[in-house]
């Protein structure tokens, strides 16, 4: 982590001059959270919706240990008796201090986004350069104008490679973080429906996650999801972006990919790939991992290995075993319309199991066309062989519709309640069976895994 004196983080954060009684205090770190700890840290009070940091100033540093903070101009009465550095924006000035140490370490950098898929791509992108260098990668989802300055911070100083996932909620986000980040690789999962709300429509989506161009070092490269025109038709053919994807005009194409156990393999060229997590959709993230590799000069052997090796963040697609013998696919940890189909995908394309069951719950955020969103889930079951759809959630009751549409309607089952829905799954489990599970964060569907295990 970050380790400068107070003098040389007041200059990297662009804060204002400080006495210099302590300019030569030595900080280790930062943090923007009083309840970790923060001993020999410099304490970074961020003013939110529902609270102010500044408020736990003087605890940071008399209780918690933190040897210094900043503090934003506006705000009154700075403590005087306190080593404290005056800045406009704590917000701001956390991201100079970012941007500073990035530069200072002169490591190289991934930058991820995408609408679906950038943990998993991190995580991969990660196992494939572990192989050779000093790697460090977002910690959980630590994406945004706070959570990247803070990963980047948290670096330590003979890092080699970073792995930067950049998530938004709007325009101007992405190219905020990536004028951070200054990536040398810059990679683009895909574009789905999430965030609508905000930008208004899938075109509107994918200008928001080209902005990761804007940092790009002068020889980096754009790496993007060659099967999506929205891109494609943007930044396709230029000389320095690479699209990848399972479509003929890509760059890098996978072929074959067959599921098997725990895992898919599938084939780029000649080589052959395998990879610990199922489904097509996690092939393409994996794409862009080998294509990183390729690029960092990471040998396909070593690609090859990262990858096997690859050890994903729970709830994605987590195959869990069940003492009944039927096995259960967690992939509870979020949901949006693309990435529903892609888990339906993958549940269709499973061999040899009995019955094939889909836990959908309610995919939030998505304004004012969540009901046709919900509505066309429902009917995408066609064609997947899935036996029962359990749903839950008020949005549910929508998938639940579509899906009476184009199934036998009593093997769909809406429920508002989840240990009602959990009653209801339980008898109907053989051994051999197959369950996916899937919903928007909020909906916490884990809670019925929990029952069916
Ligand atoms: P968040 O925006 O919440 O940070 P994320 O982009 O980091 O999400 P992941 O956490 O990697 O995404 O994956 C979330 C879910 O998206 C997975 O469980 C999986 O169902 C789905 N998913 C992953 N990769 C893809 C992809 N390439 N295309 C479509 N869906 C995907
Ligand atoms: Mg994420």
């Amino acid at each position: 982590m970050i380790k400068r004196t107070l003098k040389q983080i007041q200059e990297m954060a662009q804060g204002q001059p400080i006495s210099s009684e302590y300019s030569a205090i030595v900080v280790e770190g930062v943090s923007k959270d009083t309840r970790e700890d923060m001993s020999g840290k410099l304490y970074i009070p961020i003013i939110g919706e529902n609270f102010n940091g500044h408020a736990f100033v003087r605890d940071a540093i008399e209780k918690k240990g933190a040897v210094a903070s900043f503090w934003q101009k506006d705000q009154p009465e700075p403590p005087t008796d306190l080593n404290l550095i005056v800045v406009d924006d704590t917000i701001e000035a956390l991201q100079h201090l970012a941007s500073s140490y990035r530069n200072q370490i002169g490591m190289k950098v991934v930058g991820i986004t995408g609408s679906n898929g950038k943990t998993t791509t991190k995580d991969m992108v990660t196992s494939v350069l572990e192989t050779t260098f000093r790697v460090h990668k977002t910690a959980g989802n630590y994406n945004n104008h706070i959570g990247l300055p803070l990963t980047i911070l948290s670096m330590k100083e003979d890092t080699e490679v970073a792995v930067l996932e950049m998530g938004m909620s709007g325009r101007g986000e992405i190219e905020l973080l990536s004028s951070i980040a200054k990536p040398d690789a810059a990679v683009i999962t895909n574009i789905g429906e999430s965030h609508m709300q905000d930008l208004g429509s899938r075109e509107g989506i994918a200008e928001a996650k080209l902005e990761i161009a804007a940092g790009l070092k002068q020889d980096g490269k754009l790496i993007i999801n060659g099967d999506e025109p929205l891109l494609t038709d943007r930044v396709g053919g230029k000389t320095n972006v690479i699209p990848f994807g399972l479509k003929a005009n890509n760059d890098y194409q996978a072929k074959d990919i067959t599921l098997k156990g725990r895992g898919t393999h599938f084939i780029i060229e000649e080589t052959e790939y395998f990879i610990p997590v199922l489904g097509a959709h996690n092939v393409t993230n994996a794409l862009a991992a080998i294509i990183v590799g390729e690029l960092f000069g990471v040998s396909e052997v070593k690609r090859k290995k990262g990858l096997e090796q690859l050890v994903i963040t729970g709830m994605r697609n987590e195959v869990v075993e069940t003492s009944g013998g039927w096995t259960v696919i967690n992939d509870a940890y979020n949901a949006s319309p693309t990435s529903m189909r892609a888990a339906l995908d993958l549940l269709g394309s499973l061999d040899g199991y009995g019955k094939k069951i889909a836990v959908l719950g309610d995919m939030l955020e998505l304004g004012d066309m969540e009901k046709t969103f919900h509505h066309e889930i429902g009917q995408y079951v066609k064609e997947k062989n899935v036996d029962y759809v359990f749903t839950f959630g008020a949005l549910g009751m929508e998938i639940a519709k579509g899906a009476q549409e184009v199934m036998e309607p009593s093997h769909v089952k809406p429920f508002m309640n989840k240990q009602e829905l959990t009653r209801e799954l339980l008898p109907l489990l053989e051994n051999g069976d197959v369950v996916m599970v899937k919903g928007s964060r909020g909906m916490k569907l884990e809670e019925v895994i929990e029952g069916i295990k």
